[in-house]
């Protein structure tokens, strides 16, 4: 039977406030409440210990914390893991901790499914079945805290780039990001909480007006004769338009747009391509993350030869784009749900970058 009471994983600070203030408590309380469920991701009222015997009692008669089970969890060699969430109506969503030297990235799911059926993507292949809450996409955070603080670590950055399509769910995606940013949240900064996009423009403005986040957003062609074929969200917001919206993205200096690009053989991969993209990206602040393609049973793409890879790395960089292939994490576990699957598997097995430093993953 489902639990009628109020979950409160999930909501913003501003959210608790409210609900606490209809019911007669101080504000203070939802200052405390939000440190104890994002700070200290308690999952049970009573270990609030700062909060009076009487008020644990309360919220546990009328509210409570959801925290979905990890059914499968899975560790790879190199140390990433896979988490999969069963939510409460029987959906399964995927979350993967990358741990790297320092830092310690949570790759999150916003839907359960995608409906936008981009033709290299094992997710978009199943369908959409429904968007998740904030309490779904906060939870696998939560649960990423809780197992790093278990071994004295802590989350450092969290990028939206799971199964679904983040600006697909704008609303719940949002107070997510509101909890991430918090002070009395998970206090990220916003450099360290990226959203990746297949490029939903409206979306990608409402959000970076209103969030200090990082963007990561697919182009995966330089022309939309090839972008609509590979991903059909292009014929509603074509590629001009996307790298508007890009060049739009207020930035801090130093920092920049990433646009992820799967090369698939025979496809995208070419030097022409990777001269046309140079082109479509002059004058934009950008970094291109290369990504090579994974395959999976619902593709027939192939991926690209090393050296091919390297030769459109090299293109882009000779035009001046800071340009970077990532190393192949959790590949022994297939670290990856849809999105992740082109991004964890570099075919060279190692990282290289055409800039200093190394990335966290992004989405295809
Ligand atoms: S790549 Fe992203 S936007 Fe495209 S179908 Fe997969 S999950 Fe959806």
């Amino acid at each position: 039977m489902k639990d009628a009471r109020t979950d409160l994983k999930g909501m913003s600070l501003g959210e608790l406030e409210a609900f606490f203030r209809t019911r007669g408590k101080e504000r203070y309380r939802a200052r405390q409440v939000s440190r104890w469920i994002y700070q200290k991701v308690a999952e049970e009222f009573s270990a609030m210990t700062d909060l009076s015997r009487g008020f644990r009692e309360e919220l546990v008669a009328t509210c409570r914390i959801s925290s979905p089970a990890a059914e499968i969890m899975e560790l790879s060699r190199d140390g990433t893991e896979k988490f999969l969430f069963r939510l409460e109506d029987g959906e399964a969503v995927e979350s993967v901790l990358i741990p790297e030297e320092n830092r310690r990235t949570l790759c999150v799911s916003t839907q359960a499914g995608c409906a936008l059926s981009c033709v290299f993507c094992a997710t978009g292949a199943s369908g959409f079945r429904r968007n998740m809450t904030s309490a779904e996409i906060i939870h696998q955070v939560c649960f990423a805290a809780r197992r790093l603080a278990e071994r004295g670590e802590r989350l450092t950055n969290v990028v939206f780039m799971g199964m679904g399509e983040p600006l697909e769910n704008v609303p719940e995606v949002s107070r997510a990001i509101d909890i991430l940013l918090s002070p009395h949240g998970f206090r990220l900064a916003g450099k360290r909480v990226t959203v990746s996009t297949a490029g939903i423009v409206p979306a990608m403005r409402d959000l970076a007006d209103r969030y200090p986040v990082s963007f990561a957003v697919s182009l995966n062609a330089a022309s939309d004769e090839v972008r609509s074929r590979l991903m059909p969200v292009d014929r509603k917001y074509p590629l001009r338009e996307v790298v508007a919206a890009m060049r739009g993205i207020p930035l801090r200096s130093g920092r920049k747009v990433t646009a992820e690009y799967v090369l698939l053989s025979g496809v995208n991969d070419s030097p022409a391509d990777a001269r046309s993209l140079a082109h479509l990206l002059s004058g934009t602040r950008v970094k291109v993350n290369l990504i090579s393609f994974n395959p999976h049973p619902h593709g027939n793409f192939r991926s690209p030869s090393p050296a091919s890879l390297d030769r459109f790395r090299d293109v882009l960089m000779s035009a001046g784009i800071q340009t970077i292939t990532r190393e192949r994490r959790g590949a022994d576990i297939r670290a990856a749900c849809g999105q992740l699957t082109g991004a964890s598997k570099d075919q060279r097995g190692r990282g290289k970058t055409g800039s200093r430093g190394r990335e966290e993953p992004k989405n295809p």
